[in-house]
């Protein structure tokens, strides 16, 4: 009786590393195999023989790994983007795609709240100058974070996160996202408002929109302009969104007083002149990179193809 039901359970492939928890609760339900650092040419050779696959942002599932998995039903990416897999080549075989981008959204809200303070408070320029053996107190006079007005471009799950933390902050909260009305940001504390009055009344400005062809370069250097010189932008969204050399022309002419840049048009941002600036913060993308996003990237991963494979 047990074996029958073992060989009624669904297989899944762990194609990449996902988090120990996610394939321990897969195991409940499903025979998982897990083969990080398969090449796209072994994950031909296989996939045929799995319902399901996980990956993270490698390997690539092609149109040709895809054809050669014939019983597969769905294709868990743990994650974000869905960049390595060929959705159209998965839709036109009835397979279904999943991701998990709701998996992130604390980190990367907290990220931007921890880059607000960091550049309010001048932290890693204080921390450098104390390693230099200074005990300079004068030159890193902070702001607090309350009472300011922050604008969050995007009122999503991140920008949604980040509101419901700057209220904690004692700050006034305004937003733009076309695609939402004023209902809809009232319930978070948060007055909506046209993309260029943000730009003109906030303290700190913290962009949270995806990569869309409408938002490629939405701040640019007409709207940089707009912002007021004591406010800083904060961005953990996409290099997409901002013009870099726009960006890099405000800071260097002191026109706005700051930047943290998690997100760069190309990443690393190898021989960029922002890194060459003094009033800005620059992380290497790190705001899903937290313990509990990859587990939740995982988990949730796992509960989608669950959902899929056992209804
Ligand atoms: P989401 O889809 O939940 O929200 C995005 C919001 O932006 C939506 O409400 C949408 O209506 C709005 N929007 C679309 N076009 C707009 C425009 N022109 N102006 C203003 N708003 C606009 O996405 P999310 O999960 O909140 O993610 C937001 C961004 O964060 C994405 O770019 C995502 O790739 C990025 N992200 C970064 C990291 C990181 O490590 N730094 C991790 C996860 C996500």
């Amino acid at each position: 009786m047990a074996s029958k039901y073992r060989a009624m359970k669904p297989r899944i492939l762990a194609a990449s590393k996902i988090h120990d928890l996610a394939i321990k609760k897969a195991k409940e339900f499903a025979d998982i195999d897990v083969k990080a650092g398969i090449t796209e040419e072994e994950l031909v050779g296989v996939i045929g023989g799995y319902d399901a696959v996980m990956v993270r942002s490698k390997p690539n599932i092609t149109k040709t790994v895809i054809d050669a998995g014939k019983r597969l039903k769905v294709i868990g990416r743990a994650g974000v983007g869905l960049d390595n897999v060929d959705v159209n080549a998965a839709k036109a075989r009835g397979i279904e795609v999943v991701n998990s981008p709701e998996a992130s959204s604390i980190s990367v809200a907290e990220h931007a709240i921890g880059l607000m303070i960091a550049l309010m408070r001048h932290i890693p320029k204080a921390e450098r100058s104390l390693r230099e053996g200074k005990w300079d107190r004068k030159s890193f006079l902070g702001r607090e974070l309350y009472g300011k007005t922050l604008g969050l471009i995007g009122f999503g799950r991140i920008g949604r996160e980040v509101a419901l933390r700057a209220e904690a902050f004692g700050m006034k909260v305004v937003a733009s996202d076309p695609n939402l009305t004023s209902e809809d940001t009232r319930e978070y504390n948060a007055k909506l408002v046209e993309l260029e009055e943000l730009l003109k009344i906030a303290d700190i400005v913290s962009l949270h929109v995806p990569a869309l062809a409408e938002t490629k370069d939405l701040l640019n250097a007409e709207r940089l302009a707009l912002m007021k010189p004591t406010a800083v932008l904060i961005n953990t969204s996409r290099g997409h969104a901002v013009d870099e050399d726009a960006l890099h022309k405000v800071l260097k002419e002191n026109r706005i007083a700051g930047a943290a840049l998690d997100v760069y048009k190309n990443e690393p941002p190898e021989g960029s002149p922002l890194l060459g600036l003094d009033n800005i913060i620059v992380v290497p993308h790190l705001g899903a990179n937290t313990d509990e996003a990859q587990v939740n990237a995982g988990t949730v991963i796992v509960e989608k193809i669950r959902h899929i494979l056992c209804k």
